[in-house]
């Protein structure tokens, strides 16, 4: 990425609310070019969603950045991410996370996404295909879950995977709907819900994709 592009790139996602400098730092590190391939190659770094295969999208990159500002991840963090898709959210949490776990149910996406990751040296991201609707028990709890797909309500399974003191950020609604971007907080009493935004994510499906 060229530095002008890359100033403009930052300049935008300041100016849509990631005000977080970790977070812009980590931005700063991972560029969505690599994980953007063909015919929208070159809009790589506008700040809109884009296509990619198996019909699914990569999200736009100021959502990325406020729903990576809203998860509040910290450096011994071990974190879930459900819905790899191209990798690029993965990307970012490796630079704010001790581990990152990210599941993905298209195997043609994950494995696409594992190569770019591991090319980039982040060994501390390991890519799965799997359904995401069932966590992943065995190395549950999280200290931080991060959904890129949305369910139509907060899955309670997901939430029992998430450690006390824990962040989970998911879209929920309806898919074709607008939906809303909302923070579940685990403690001692139960879990404190804030609404963040609306947004529009592809929806959570269950079960592994045909073929995959
Ligand atoms: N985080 C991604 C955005 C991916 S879009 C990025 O940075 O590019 C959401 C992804 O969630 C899609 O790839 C879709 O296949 C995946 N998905 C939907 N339901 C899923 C499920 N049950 N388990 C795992 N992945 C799922």
């Amino acid at each position: 990425m060229n530095p002008e592009t890359q100033m403009q790139f930052l300049y935008t996602l300041r100016s849509r609310g990631v005000t977080d400098l970790r977070v812009l730092e980590a931005m700063e590190k991972v560029d969505r070019g690599l994980f953007v391939q063909g015919l929208f190659a070159d809009r790589a770094y506008e700040d809109r969603p884009l296509s990619i295969p198996c019909g699914q999208t990569i999200s736009q990159p100021s959502i990325v950045g406020l729903m990576t500002q809203a998860l509040d991840v910290r450096p011994r963090d071990k974190v879930l991410e459900i819905g790899t898709g191209s990798g690029y959210q993965a990307a970012i949490l490796s630079h704010l996370a001790r581990r990152v776990y990210s599941v993905e149910r298209h195997r043609e996406l994950a494995i696409a996404a594992r190569k770019i990751i591991d090319g980039l040296g982040l060994v501390n991201v390991t890519v799965m295909t799997s359904d995401g609707s069932l966590g992943l028990p065995d190395q549950a709890p999280f200290d931080r879950i991060l959904l890129t797909a949305a369910p139509e309500d907060p899955p309670a399974n997901l939430l029992a995977q998430l450690s006390e003191g824990g962040i989970m950020v998911l879209p929920v609604g309806q898919s074709g709907a607008v939906q809303t971007l909302i923070k579940a907080q685990k403690t001692a009493d139960g879990i404190e819900y804030t609404e963040l935004c609306e947004v529009r994510f592809v929806p959570l499906v269950e079960g592994i994709a045909q073929g995959a």
